[in-house]
C-alpha cells in the first residue's frame, strides 16, 4: 500500500489549481450544459421543468428544437438515451452507494486532482456509486453521474443522475475532470476528450491496453499509468465552451 499511496500524493500535488468563474452549479443549471445525443453536441435542450425543489429537477423533460425529440427527467434521472428506449433493467444487487469506501472516494479525488469547487465533474460507469461521497469530499461541485443502476438512488447534494449512450449529451468544455469506469472503448475517450475543460483530467479504471495509444493519438498528456489506472490532461487551450453560461 505505501507504493500506492505515494503515487496519489504524486497525482494530488501535480494538480492545478485554475479558478473557474462559474458559481455552484445546481442541476437545474446543469440541464443548459445538456446537448441532444441525436443532434450532437452543438444542439442545446430546453427544460419544461414540472417538478422542481431545492433547485433540483425531479420531474420534466428536455426537448430538441431541431429533432423535436424529448429526453425525461423522472424521479430525478434524466434518460438521454435516443429512442426507441428499452426500459431500464432493475439496478443490480452489487451496485452499493450506502458502504461507500472514504479511502476509495479519496483515491479518485487524487486521480481527478480537483481540490475543491465550484465546478462539475463526470463519473460514467459503476464508478459512480461513489458520486456522493465525491461530491462530499471535494466540496462545492456538482457530480454527474451517468450510470443506469442510479436509476434507484435517492437525491443528493452535489450529484446528478443519469443515462446515455455513447455520446456524452454535453457541451465541449463542460467538466473539470472526467472519470471513466467498466468498459472503456476509443468512442468513450474521444467524448471525455471533449468535454473536459482545457487542463482538466481524463481518468481511467480498469483501463485496455489500448487506452494509452487512444489517448495519446487524441492529445492529452499522460500524468500517470499504473495497476489498471490511467490518468490523462487535456492541454489543448484552443477549445472553448461553445456557449456562455447563463446565471453565472
Ligand atoms: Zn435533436
Amino acid at each position: 500500500m505505501a507504493c500506492c499511496t505515494l503515487v496519489y500524493r504524486r497525482v494530488w500535488a501535480s494538480g492545478h489549481s485554475t479558478v473557474f468563474r462559474y458559481a455552484l452549479i445546481m442541476h437545474i443549471l446543469l440541464t443548459d450544459r445538456i446537448t441532444c445525443p441525436r443532434c450532437g453536441p452543438g444542439f442545446g435542450l430546453i427544460l419544461l421543468a414540472h417538478e422542481v425543489r431545492d433547485r433540483r429537477v425531479l420531474d420534466g423533460d428536455l426537448g430538441c428544437f431541431n429533432c423535436q425529440e424529448k429526453y425525461p427527467v423522472r424521479g430525478g434521472f434524466g434518460d438521454f438515451r435516443i429512442p426507441p428506449r428499452t426500459p431500464l433493467p432493475s439496478p443490480s444487487a452489487d451496485f452499493e452507494t450506502e458502504s461507500v469506501d472514504g479511502e476509495e472516494v479519496f483515491r479518485l479525488g487524487a486521480f481527478l486532482g480537483v481540490t475543491e469547487g465550484p465546478g462539475t465533474l463526470l463519473i460514467k460507469g459503476p464508478a459512480a456509486r461513489l458520486a456522493a461521497g465525491l461530491a462530499e469530499l471535494i466540496g462545492g461541485v456538482e457530480v454527474v453521474g451517468l450510470e443506469p443502476n442510479l436509476i434507484g438512488e435517492r437525491e443528493s447534494e452535489g450529484v446528478s443522475r443519469m443515462v446515455a449512450g455513447s455520446r456524452i449529451p454535453f457541451f465541449s468544455g463542460s467538466f473539470r475532470g472526467i472519470l471513466l469506469s467498466g468498459e472503456t472503448g476509443e468512442r468513450d475517450l474521444d467524448e471525455a476528450a471533449r468535454v473536459v475543460v482545457p487542463l482538466g483530467r481524463v481518468v481511467v479504471l480498469e483501463a485496455p491496453p489500448e487506452a494509452f495509444p487512444w489517448v495519446e493519438a487524441l492529445g492529452l498528456k499522460v500524468l500517470l499509468r499504473e495497476e489498471g489506472v490511467l490518468v490523462a490532461q487535456q492541454e489543448q487551450t484552443e477549445t472553448l465552451p461553445l456557449v456562455t453560461l447563463r446565471g453565472f
